[in-house]
């Protein structure tokens, strides 16, 4: 079925631009490096056109070319795809980068944003009503990849994944329909977003459930890498309130005025908090966080939401070399925390560290066939991403990372997070939806039984 095209007939070409409002971009254009790059630099991919989309009208037309010209179809939300799905060879983008509008409704405390949006789109729009909702910690990161992933977040133990907001969606699908669906209608295709990811259609918009959450306490608090203040943090999770939101960062010290000297570059392990609670009690968060162990530098500040979710993005820009690997655990056994410390210590860059996500409290009040997204039981998911300058340097470090995920192993569930795991991890794609991957493929199979939409962890018709 696949054709890899390298180059397309003019008159295609130009019966496609007829049909759309965005812009194509074609190699040989002045923009078309610009318009062929994603974020992570390990794909390096040259389509036969992109489509700049500005409408719906333009997702419609460029799903009928890439059907009916018998082409590959990429599409990109905020680029972030680890595994680079957000552009193909010699095929098709849809680049939805230029759909960005987002409507919040203050009365029923819901937003639509559009299928390009970042989170810094989203979490501007919704903050100016003192209103936000779970998403990505980088603010760079698209709503379309992370919501249709799952999608976890600062406030997921208080509101849940982003995919347990996701209230509706307006879906281009492999026939070139326009299909909505909801709660009430085509109740099938929003349950498939809600984890399936990009396997049922092209989102121009989503809706989704919008919480109470303005300002918040929040920051990192630096502590040595050791097992103590991990079994502490454990402990935290364990027992504190769920508008605590709080990462464990494993890795090595990055070069902020706030953290001394001697510490950059060199193994630790890190807390980042989000207090959505009373103001009040803002104290005791601080307390509990420095009861974790020596703290070696702290930013921990009220805060605008919005800006939490910044605070990575300068040290991960776009244009770095990844490799990531993606595990769920339902605790965090001893075992895994002697991984943490074994594999923390050799980190090979700052920007490499590893994440660990606690998914539970709301995250664990949705059932596991709920929703697509299937590891309810899961307290935690570990994201591992090597990020390096170099595509060497790069290739140098996936064994750490595999080494890494491997020692984690006898600790962790089958299946991992879809959105954390590279292309080798495509056979893993059954164990990611345990339960509910046969019912997807009864979706899939409905929507796109041709599998146009297949660049991603594919779930085959
Ligand atoms: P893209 O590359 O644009 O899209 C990825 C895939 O998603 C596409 O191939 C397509 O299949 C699908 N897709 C995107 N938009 C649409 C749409 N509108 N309609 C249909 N399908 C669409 N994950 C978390 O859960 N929490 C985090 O905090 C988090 N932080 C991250 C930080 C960084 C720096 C990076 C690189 C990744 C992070 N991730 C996180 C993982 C992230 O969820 C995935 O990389 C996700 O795929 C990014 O979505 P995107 O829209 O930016 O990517």
């Amino acid at each position: 079925m696949t054709t890899y095209a390298s180059s397309l007939d003019d008159t295609l070409v130009e019966r496609l631009q007829a049909a759309a409002h965005g812009e194509i971009v074609r190699p040989g254009d002045p923009d078309y490096d610009e318009a062929r790059t994603v974020y992570n630099a390990m794909h390096d991919k040259r389509p036969a056109v992109v489509v700049r989309a500005v409408d719906v009208g333009d997702m419609v037309a460029t799903v009928n070319f890439a059907r009916e010209q018998d082409m590959l179809l990429a599409v990109r939300g905020g680029s972030h795809s680890v595994t680079g799905s957000g552009t193909c060879d010699g095929g098709v983008v849809l680049d939805l980068g230029r759909m960005r509008g987002v409507r919040v409704d203050p009365q029923t405390r819901t937003a639509r944003a559009e299928g390009g949006c970042t989170w810094a789109d989203f979490n501007h729009a919704t903050h100016a009503f003192g209103l936000a909702t779970t998403g990505g910690v980088v603010s760079t990161t698209g709503i379309g990849g992370l919501t249709t992933g799952g999608g976890m977040g600062h406030l997921a133990r208080s509101c849940g994944l982003a995919c347990d907001n996701l209230i509706s969606a307006d879906v281009i699908t492999a026939d070139g329909s326009f299909v909505t669906c909801s709660e009430e209608r085509n109740a099938d295709l929003l349950w498939a977003l809600r984890g399936g990811g990009g396997n049922f259609g092209a989102v121009a918009s989503f809706e989704y459930r919008l919480h109470p959450v303005a300002d918040i306490l929040g920051g990192p608090t630096f502590y040595p890498l050791d097992g103590d203040v991990i079994r502490r943090y454990r402990e935290l999770i364990a027992d504190s309130d769920e508008k605590l939101g709080a990462l464990l960062v494993v890795g090595l010290g990055p070069p902020v005025p706030f953290l001394p000297e001697r510490w950059h570059g060199r193994p630790l392990c890190a807390v980042v908090a989000c207090w959505s609670g009373p103001e009040e009690e803002d104290d005791q968060v601080r307390a509990r966080l420095a009861g974790l162990g020596p703290v070696l530098g702290q930013y921990v500040e009220r805060m605008p939401y919005p800006v939490i979710n910044t605070l990575f993005d300068e040290e991960l820009p776009p244009g770095l070399f990844h490799y990531w690997k993606g595990t769920f655990s339902r605790g965090m056994a001893d075992g895994a925390i002697d991984v943490y410390l074994e594999y923390g210590a050799t980190t090979p860059t700052i920007q490499s560290s590893t994440v660990i996500f606690p998914i539970d409290g709301a995250c664990h009040r949705v059932g596991p066939e709920d929703t697509a997204f299937a590891y309810r039981d899961a307290g935690f998911s570990t994201a591992i991403g090597p990020a390096l300058l170099t595509r060497a340097d790069c290739e140098a470090n996936i064994g750490w990372a595999r080494g890494f995920a491997a020692a984690l192993e006898p600790h962790s569930l089958e299946g991992g997070y879809v959105n954390f795991m590279d292309n080798d991890d495509q056979v893993r794609v059954r164990a990611n939806y345990r339960q509910n991957y046969d019912r997807l493929t009864e979706i899939k199979r409905h929507y796109d039984p041709g599998n146009l939409f297949r660049l991603n962890h594919n779930i085959a018709p």
